[in-house]
């Protein structure tokens, strides 16, 4: 690949200088996660999906209560979707939650049980993609392969100065450089030799993308922190901060629902989002489409337990909820059906009547939780 950007990692010398120096600040000051105590390739499984897009501090409570309910991919094979969904509640983007539980009965049905090591085969597995499979095949097997993530596509932006917008091409220059500085290999120098350490995969990938969490941030790299500082050319030219070079953002979109709270005794009432739907499988509260109106929302709770329920007119609470590019408004109405006496539709695919005490058990979505949260 002829490209000049590419000059800083064209010579295994080179490579080698900046190996030395970001290893050396990984071994050093590398955060202790307890994803990093084990090479089990079932803890790397778990944890590199909790992680996408998600920080490390949000994710560990997560992940350690997981690994005592789930200790192996047997035990996760064996687990139905609602107990997964409900233990994945509050991480969001809750594809990654059926995905995990896909993988474990792959694993177990065409595996034996162990998960491969082989990246290609990796790939198979349900929702898995090259990045994820990159990162299970270098830190759980030593698999001499590069992860590229946002943390490592931006780190190797600036040291690269790579000022393009995003694109294939850009995409390509930086895995290429990914390659280079994780196996010393480039055209130019096709006789390299491996560091008498070896190349160290599981820790050279981790020392990348830990350096992209920890110093090469995205808003203000710390500099003068850096292993890299005298190597990298974003910092020489002073364009740092400002790479990688971003799409236009969508504008966001400013969107209202109302949901209900419709109790009954302790109970109140949940619903199960459809197959195919955004939030596919998770419970929520009775809500409106976008603009709906309380005549709406009543329309909405008849249809689900076939009784006319007297909502309150004006909204006992509004509050506001982001997901993706909506900004949403979210205005919440409740009311009270008697105990006994309405032919309420109680046992039925997709309702659920529930205390608060057991929501716990629901796989339910953030803006459900607002909604319920006590003021
Ligand atoms: S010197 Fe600055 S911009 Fe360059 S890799 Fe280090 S933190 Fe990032």
């Amino acid at each position: 690949m002829s490209d000049d950007r590419l000059d800083l990692v064209s010579t295994w010398v080179r490579v080698l200088s900046l190996r030395t120096r970001l290893l050396r600040w990984y071994d050093q000051e590398k955060r202790e996660l307890p994803w990093r105590t084990t090479r089990d390739p079932y803890h790397v499984l778990v944890s590199e999906l909790m992680l996408q897009q998600t920080r490390v501090d949000v994710v560990l409570p997560y992940f350690e209560r997981w690994i005592v309910r789930w200790p192996t991919v047997g035990d996760l094979a064996q687990a139905d979707e609602d107990e997964v969904l409900a233990a994945w509640s509050g991480l969001g983007y809750y594809r990654r939650a059926r995905s995990l539980l896909a993988v474990a009965q792959a694993v177990v049905a065409d595996h034996g049980g162990q998960i491969p090591a082989d990246p290609a085969a990796l790939r198979e597995l349900p929702g898995i993609g090259p990045y994820t499979a990159a990162a299970i095949a270098s830190i759980a097997f030593d698999v001499p392969v590069a992860v590229v993530d946002g943390n490592v596509e931006r780190v190797l932006c600036r040291l690269l100065a790579d000022t393009r917008d995003p694109s294939a091409a850009r995409r390509r220059t930086v895995e290429e450089a990914a390659r280079r500085l994780m196996t010393g290999m480039s055209d130019d120098d096709p006789d390299a030799v491996p560091p008498p350490d070896g190349l160290r995969p599981a820790d050279w990938n981790q020392a990348l993308m830990e350096l992209g969490a920890l110093v090469c941030v995205p808003r203000e790299p710390k500099c003068p922190l850096c292993a890299w500082q005298r190597s990298c050319i974003g910092f020489r030219s002073g364009l740092a901060a400002e790479l990688p070079r971003k799409k236009a953002k969508k504008p966001t979109r400013e969107v209202a629902l109302r949901m209900a709270v419709v109790r009954r005794g302790d109970a109140f009432l949940l619903v199960q989002r459809a197959e195919r739907s955004l939030l596919s499988g998770m419970w929520e509260l009775p809500t409106t489409d976008e603009g709906g109106t309380v005549a709406d929302l009543r329309a909405v709770v008849a249809g689900l337990i076939d009784v006319s329920v007297d909502l309150s007119r004006e909204p006992v609470r509004t509050f506001r909820h982001t997901i993706t590019d909506r900004r949403i408004t979210v205005e919440v109405h409740t009311a009270v059906i008697a105990a006994a006496g309405d032919a309420v539709a109680e046992e039925r695919p997709g309702i659920a009547w529930t205390t608060r005490s057991d929501l716990r058990d629901f796989g339910v979505s953030s803006m459900t939780r607002k909604a319920l949260a006590r003021p």
